[in-house]
């Protein structure tokens, strides 16, 4: 048996899962320290809902160990877990109403009637429903019943949160309301939480810790901000926010070359003559033409209002360059305009 990685909170180590001859996770390992937001991030088809069915324990690893708190999980049912799941298959119970499904766990443990109603009360004023106990669940709106699952889930204190997808089926305003409440809601309680999400703007807003995955591996576990500013291929690159990715090679004297422009300052490591380099579009400035800068043609503006964002064909390539309306370059679709890229924003990928 492979050494625990952490002794406390959950570790995933070398978790694999193989549908027949289709490997949908491979070789996860992953430590999540206690009170951690963990979003999984990726791709549709990448694996994310199969290893938190593993977490939860719906689905059995074929190869690797789940611990918690040091202890070996790995083949405890999903009713020996205490965690609290949100899941697409666990609907509300459509002929309860909304006490009768947050205290449902607490039923069958046996919990007397006058402490359910007082925890009830507890959730539902946490989830920002107060006095909605004796209404159907069928006369709920959809962020409504989202946050009574939520109140369910929390009823007996898990261990550990579990959600997949929560928002998907809400608007795109409601959904961002209430990352916004989930995120506080979990930072009140402190408690562990993982969530699954292809939205990569929604695992910004919550997460500690974001989980790229890619084809069932972990493609990039880092914070929010470390992903978006250093990520660590082209795939999380693109991934994650827009980027602008740039074939670069290296010349004689090591610096970094793109379009036949040798960027001052940028340099790529010995042994790498070519590489991709990710400069977001906020970071890219346009100047006057001049020497010793790209030089591209603008080839379109887009305003948003907040941002605008203008084309600039470099030597075959686009591109982009982000702006604020009180910033808005000076130029017009056909100028002739330079491409200055601040190497302290270049990242060089990984192939
Ligand atoms: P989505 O965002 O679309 O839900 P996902 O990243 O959550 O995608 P999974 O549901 O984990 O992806 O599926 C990963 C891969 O494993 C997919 O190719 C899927 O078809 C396959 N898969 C999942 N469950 C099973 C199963 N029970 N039997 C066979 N293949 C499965």
């Amino acid at each position: 048996m492979r050494e625990g990685i952490s002794m406390s909170g959950l570790a995933l180590e070398g978790i694999t899962k193989q549908f027949g001859s289709f490997t949908a996770v491979e070789e996860v390992t992953l430590a999540v320290p206690h009170g951690t937001f963990v979003c999984l991030l990726g791709p549709s088809g990448c694996g994310k809902t199969t290893l938190l069915r593993m977490i939860a324990g719906l689905e059995t690893p074929s190869d690797g160990h789940i611990r918690l708190d040091g202890a070996d999980i790995t083949g405890l049912p999903t009713h020996r877990r205490d965690f609290g799941m949100v899941f697409q298959s666990l609907a509300l119970f459509p002929h309860l109403n909304v006490a009768d499904n947050i205290a449902y766990a607490l039923r069958i443990r046996g919990v007397p009637a006058e402490q359910r109603r007082r925890r009830v009360e507890e959730l539902l004023q946490l989830v920002h429903l107060p006095g909605y106990a004796e209404r159907p669940v069928a006369r709920l709106s959809g962020g409504q019943r989202q946050r009574v699952a939520i109140a369910r889930a929390l009823a007996v204190s898990p261990k550990l949160f579990l959600l997949d997808e929560p928002l998907s089926a809400l608007d795109a305003k409601l959904r961002e309301a209430m990352q916004v409440e989930l995120r506080q809601l979990q930072q009140k309680l402190g408690i562990t939480t993982i969530v699954v999400t292809h939205d990569q703007r929604e695992a910004m807003t919550m997460a500690d810790l974001v989980v790229v995955m890619g084809e069932g591996r972990i493609r990039q576990a880092a914070s929010p901000i470390e992903i978006y500013r250093r990520p660590a291929d082209s795939f999380v690159a693109d991934f994650i926010g827009s980027t602008n990715l740039l074939e670069v090679a290296r010349d004689g004297q090591g610096r970094a070359v793109v379009a036949g422009v040798a960027l001052s300052g940028l340099a790529l490591p010995e042994g790498v003559a070519q590489a991709r380099l990710s400069v977001r579009p906020e970071d890219v400035h346009l100047t006057a033409p001049g020497d010793g800068r790209l030089t591209g043609t603008v080839t379109f503006l887009r305003d948003l209002g907040g941002t605008i964002e203008t084309y600039v064909e470099v030597a075959g390539t686009t591109v982009v360059a982000v702006s604020t309306p009180r910033e808005r370059p000076d130029v017009a679709a056909g100028a002739t305009v330079g491409v200055l890229l601040p190497p302290e924003h270049c990242v060089v990928l990984r192939q």
